[in-house]
């Protein structure tokens, strides 16, 4: 995905809440790689086949930020921070379902398991590219090592974020991966992890927000934007979408853009798939807590909009990655 130079465009934009969705399509599956993978060998996970492993070992890693609300957004998973260079285990017998770079977390890799006979996915973020240790396609065994810990992408310091999503990784559906931390065994060990919560004492995550908007694929039923608020000229169907959504739920902001043929060379004006929500006096105290609000019910509808990431106030929140300050 690419969205080099948002920082700086953003930076001119500090008064509007940026929206970027995703238009394109993400490059096609298996393009990675057109040879034949050869053969895989599954390492000794140093756990049982079936088992479970911790993803880091407790003795090398310190638990730094847990899964739930952080910074206004939601941390997705658990922060495991050690020294770079610590190696990662595979939570799981799985297969590499992503490995390479994505928003926010440098490099990141996808594991899809199969728990029970459903399709589980955990996430390993935040390594450099030499510390991916497997590719697309692989097959891993619970405990394998997999990867080496880095402080890649939007980091404040070295650490594995981990995550845990029952169904199989999409952007809005990860859980609390600490009770499944707590039931895994030490890699290494021999020891037989269970794949169901140990004792924890973390708490059970909020529901994810369920989306209030009425809206098709298309967006029809929603009334276009008034001209005096903005233009859907140039708007690709999604960023029409979020703009008619926008202008439903908040009929008092007064302005909605985005569209520019000269991007200052970025892409994300010109193409149609960025809306600027313009906040009316947005460093008082109203202008803050309306922009809040708009970023919040974007938020928690990000799925259906296609939102791929927003920025408000200097916070870069990515959908599918972690929220930083710029
Ligand atoms: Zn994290």
């Amino acid at each position: 995905m690419k969205k080099g130079g948002i920082v700086a465009l953003v930076a001119v934009l500090a008064a509007a809440l940026f929206v970027v969705l995703f238009v394109t399509t993400l490059s096609p599956s298996g393009d990675e790689d057109c040879l034949p993978s050869g053969t895989s060998v599954p390492s000794a996970g140093g756990v049982p086949a079936g088992s479970f492993a911790k993803p880091m070992k407790t003795g090398e890693a310190q638990l730094t930020s847990g899964f739930g609300p952080r910074w206004g957004t939601q941390h997705n998973g658990i922060d495991l921070a050690g020294p770079i260079g610590t190696p990662i285990y595979a939570y799981a017998d799985g297969v590499v379902a992503k490995a390479g770079e994505a928003q926010g977390f440098g490099q990141w890799i996808v594991l899809d398991h199969n728990i029970g006979g459903r399709v589980v996915s955990t996430v390993y973020g935040h390594m450099f590219p030499d510390g991916v240790l497997v590719k697309v396609g692989d097959r891993v065994t619970a405990g394998q090592h997999i990867a080496n810990e880095g402080n890649n992408g939007d980091t404040t310091g070295a650490h594995l974020h981990f995550e845990y999503h029952p169904g199989g990784w999409a952007p809005g559906n990860a859980v609390d991966p600490a009770p499944f931390y707590a039931g895994a065994a030490e890699p290494g060990s021999g020891a037989a992890g269970s794949g169901t919560p140990g004792s924890s004492p973390s708490t059970t995550p909020p529901a994810p927000a369920a989306p209030d908007v009425a809206v098709s694929a298309n967006g029809a039923e929603l009334a276009a934007l008034p001209a005096a608020v903005g233009s859907e000229e140039h708007f690709q169907v999604d960023t029409v979408r979020v703009a008619r959504a926008v202008h439903a739920k908040f009929p008092q902001i007064t302005s909605i853009g985005g569209w520019r043929a000269d991007g200052g060379g970025f892409d994300d004006h010109p193409s149609g798939r960025a809306a600027d929500i313009m906040i009316d006096n947005w460093p008082s105290e109203e202008g803050k807590a309306l922009g809040d609000q708009v970023k919040d019910y974007l938020w928690a509808n990000r799925q259906v909009l296609q939102i791929e990431y927003m920025i408000w106030r200097q916070q870069y929140i990515p959908s599918d990655g972690e929220p930083n300050v710029m």
